[in-house]
């Protein structure tokens, strides 16, 4: 049985430590064993990587962006492979996660450029022959916790930035999903950096409370689920680091009476079921107006009835298992609950007929769920599987107050074919992330990603412009050169102003 072990130095380490099974959701076999770091582990990965700082601290800018170069060159190379191997243990469909990985890349590619993005500010002459400048240092070592749902895609929005500004980075990724994490730090460890600047630890939460225990971290991205992200940000904060931790969502589609419902119902099924509604911007609901909810339920309907549910690697499917068993349980009682609480199923993906060689994944088909009301248990959490709820509208104020309402702010959409009724909505809506006319909200890297409310705790978003920041310190320096009659001025206690 193939062991898990950890990547520290440029090399995989086994110990003899505690593992948990690893399995392919698509047929439920046992792939592998996950190590679970011990404390013995965790301090070596650390001490690694306070010593590849120093190293890494005589890399120039323009050395550091080329190792970045030579990082994006291998990805694409390796995008395959790659691929392939998020099959394996989360059960993505080819081309989904060959999307994935692009836009890990793009991530990249926004770190190749730290020479631009990484210039600091100047003042010259603040004051009378005072020069002022700021410039961004790195913090040290930093800590990222991802979650299972993009094991390449979510890692790419930290470490590349991270590195490229300088610090040393240490990634427990999700023990649900560990294999593409593992691979991609491998192929970093082919380009010129020195070894230990990117260490991966393999674990679960004991792990992750054991790295932000230690003082020699000094900031912590965590990408996962919102009860963890706000343990995590208070813990952080206990410690005494610098975090950012995004959360769940609950990702709301408004649809309005003007809107092109074969491009909307299009859109919205993508965006709903794509990677089995497991997407922190998966629209999982769509709240439409009354007089054209008969006619877009039908196109709905119809549509999502064409989808094909199987096993990954057939490329017929739409979409492939869900991550576990327990996490398909789970939405299946969700499914479940919202029939109890009075909801209509009207396409119901419990009892999918599954493809050849899928017996025994973790499969749940397309599900929609109608007349859903928001006082409900099951449209109040985060569902996170292919499920569907369909909210019933009058208008757009009532749809914004209801959007505006829920305890998650990470993403939304409008369907309308309308600009004012557009610009309305984008004004008034509480919520990090949002599209017009486009489901999925996610911005590019030259932008940031994060939501608000219980979608994200701290004051940065991640990757972009604010990842930059996250992952840098402010040093402001101040300097004068007394020219000869300043050199004599008079000795004067008062507070200096810039004035003179
Ligand atoms: P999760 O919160 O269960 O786990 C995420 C990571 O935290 C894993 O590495 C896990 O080992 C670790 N962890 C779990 N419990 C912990 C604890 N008590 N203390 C410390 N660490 C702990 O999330 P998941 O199930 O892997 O991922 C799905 C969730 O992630 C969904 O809620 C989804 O919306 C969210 N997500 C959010 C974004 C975003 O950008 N906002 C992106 C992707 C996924």
């Amino acid at each position: 049985m193939k062991k898990i072990g950890h990547f520290i130095s440029g090399k995989e380490e086994f110990e003899n430590s505690n593992t948990i099974d690893l399995y392919n959701p698509n047929n439920a076999e046992i792939i592998g064993k996950v190590s679970l770091a011990s404390p013995k582990i965790i301090d070596k990965a650390i001490l690694s990587s306070v010593s590849a700082l120093n190293e890494w601290k005589l890399f120039s800018i323009s050395k550091r962006s080329s190792i970045l170069f030579e990082y994006k060159v291998l990805l694409e190379k390796n995008i395959n492979r790659i691929a392939d191997i998020i099959g394996e243990d989360l059960g993505k469909v080819k081309d989904d996660a060959i999307g994935e990985i692009r836009r890990g890349i793009e991530n990249v590619e926004y770190a190749c450029g730290i020479g631009e993005i990484l210039k600091g500010e100047y003042n010259k002459n603040i004051s009378t022959s005072v020069d002022s400048w700021s410039e961004f240092e790195p913090l040290g070592v930093v800590l990222g916790v991802t979650p299972f749902n993009f094991p390449t895609m979510v890692p790419l929005w930290m470490f590349p930035l991270a590195l490229a500004a300088g610090n040393s980075f240490i990634l427990k990724p999700s023990e649900k999903d560990p294999l593409s994490t593992m691979f991609i730090a491998k192929l970093f460890n082919e380009t010129g950096a020195p070894k230990g600047l990117l260490n991966i630890i393999n674990g679960n939460k004991e792990t992750v409370e054991k790295l932000i225990e230690d003082k020699r971290i000094r900031a912590v991205s965590f990408v996962g689920s919102t009860p963890v992200a706000k343990k995590i940000y208070e813990n952080s904060g206990k410690y005494g680091k610098r975090c950012q931790a995004l959360g769940g969502a609950k990702n709301h589609a408004l649809v309005l009476s003007d809107a092109n419902l074969e491009y909307t119902t299009n859109q919205l099924i993508s965006a709903a079921f794509g990677s089995s509604g497991q997407r922190c911007m998966a629209l999982s609901v769509a709240m439409v107006q009354r007089n054209i909810k008969d006619k877009f339920i039908e196109i709905l309907k119809k549509k999502t009835n064409t989808l094909r549910v199987g096993f990954n690697i057939k490329d017929s499917n739409s979409f492939g298992p869900l991550v576990t068993l327990e996490h398909m349980e789970k939405v299946r009682d969700f499914i479940d609950m919202a029939e109890s609480e009075g909801c209509e199923i009207i396409v119901d993906g419990r009892n999918i007929n599954k493809g050849k060689n899928s017996n025994n994944g973790y499969y749940l088909g397309a599900t929609i769920i109608n007349n859903v009301k928001t006082n409900m248990t099951s449209y109040q959490n985060e569902i996170f599987g292919p499920v569907l709820q369909i909210i019933e509208v009058e208008n757009m104020e009532n749809a914004i107050e209801i959007i505006n309402e829920n305890r998650f702010g990470n993403g939304c959409c409008i369907f309308t074919s309308n600009g004012e009724y557009a610009r309305k909505f984008s004004n008034n809506i509480n919520i990090g992330m949002v599209g017009i006319n486009i489901p999925l909200p996610v911005p590019s890297s030259f932008h940031s990603f994060g939501g608000w409310k219980e979608s994200l705790f701290g004051d940065l978003n991640i990757y972009g412009p604010d990842g930059l920041r996250f992952y840098t310190q402010r040093k402001t320096i101040t300097q004068r050169w007394p020219e000869s009659k300043l050199s004599e001025s008079n000795l004067d206690l008062s507070m200096p102003d810039n004035l003179n």
